[in-house]
């Protein structure tokens, strides 16, 4: 499992801005990334439009 603090749910405010990965869409084969500054709310990912996935922050931008 990735640690646990590079990794945020929808709805969870981002503590870090950057890049962020959709962990559904991943383990699906695709990539998808979203740019999110901190204090933003993390959205539904509009590409698996999973009510439930989990952002991984990948890098700071
Ligand atoms: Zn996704």
């Amino acid at each position: 499992m990735p640690n646990s603090s590079d990794t945020c749910k929808i709805g969870e405010t981002t503590q870090k801005s950057g890049a962020y990965e959709c962990l559904i869409c991943k383990y699906a084969g695709n990539v998808t990334e979203i740019q999110v500054e901190k204090g933003k709310i993390l959205p539904m990912c509009a590409t698996c439009k999973d009510q439930d996935t989990t952002w991984h922050f990948k890098r700071a931008s």
